[in-house]
């Protein structure tokens, strides 16, 4: 229901690392509602993730007792169930590929069933109930395969075969530095930064860091790093968002 992500460069440390940019963007975005929530950061060791039932209480409690590694990549999610009740399990951030990959979602893949068979038949175990799960380890199967460990395009691969409604994150161990987003039917904002960038599935997600901000078009993907964005459609073709300064105040 609520999405963040984030990459920053070294120089940004100083300043805050992704767990501070992750739960104050999950703060913002409380007024959406949600059921539970969770995040995954990504450093040079791998992913890292925490997720719980309940308020975003719970899963900063979580972290104080039993804190995750400092990170410059990550991302968030405060989940309002549609497959699978509200448990610990079926919390976002979902991992595939041995763990190696971290994915969060907004909406509902309505095609999830018949893939999810075609992915057992294949010998992938699933630990929760939810069409997430389905994207995470399809995104994690192309991955290995036609996608060539290339996480952008693994993720365009992904996305031409979900239906229904979804912004998609993903994070992957063996890029560390990157996020990659797919937004079909479900909304996407991307936040520039000065070494480092954002994502929002709206500008609260970031409106504490930047204020300059990239409407991302219906069927677009894109992916971060603290440099650099670049979006394309599912094709891959290149691809452009519309900019817009937000001016509210926060
Ligand atoms: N359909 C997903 C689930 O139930 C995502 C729900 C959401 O948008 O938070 O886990």
């Amino acid at each position: 229901c609520g999405i963040v992500g984030y990459v920053g460069n070294a120089g940004r440390a100083a300043d805050h690392g992704a767990l501070d940019v992750i739960l104050e963007g999950l703060r913002r975005l409380e007024y959406r509602g949600y059921d539970s929530a969770g995040l995954a950061v990504v450093t040079d060791a791998g992913i890292d993730s925490r997720k719980k039932a309940g308020k975003l209480a719970n899963l900063v409690q979580s972290l104080e007792e039993e804190p995750l590694p400092a990170a410059l990549t990550g991302i968030g999610h405060t989940r309002w169930a549609t497959h699978g009740g509200p448990t610990d399990a079926n919390a976002h951030p979902h991992l595939a590929d041995n763990g190696n990959l971290a994915m969060i979602h907004n909406g509902i893949i309505e095609n999830f069933a018949e893939l999810k068979a075609k992915l057992r038949a294949e010998g992938v175990e699933f630990i929760s109930d939810t069409d997430t799960e389905v994207a995470a380890a399809l995104l994690g199967s192309v991955y290995r395969g036609a996608g060539e460990g290339n996480l952008t395009r693994s993720m365009e691969l992904t996305a031409r075969q979900l239906e229904g409604a979804f912004t998609l994150l993903a994070v992957h161990a063996e890029h560390p530095g990157v996020v990659v987003a797919a937004r079909r039917n479900s909304p996407l904002v991307l936040g520039l930064g000065d070494g480092e960038n954002f994502l929002g599935s709206d500008v609260s997600g970031f409106i504490d860091f930047t204020r300059r901000a990239v409407e991302l078009g219906q069927d677009q993907i894109v992916t971060i790093t603290p440099e650099s964005h670049s979006i394309t459609d599912f094709e891959g073709n290149p691809a452009e968002g519309k900019e817009f300064h937000v001016d509210w105040d926060a």
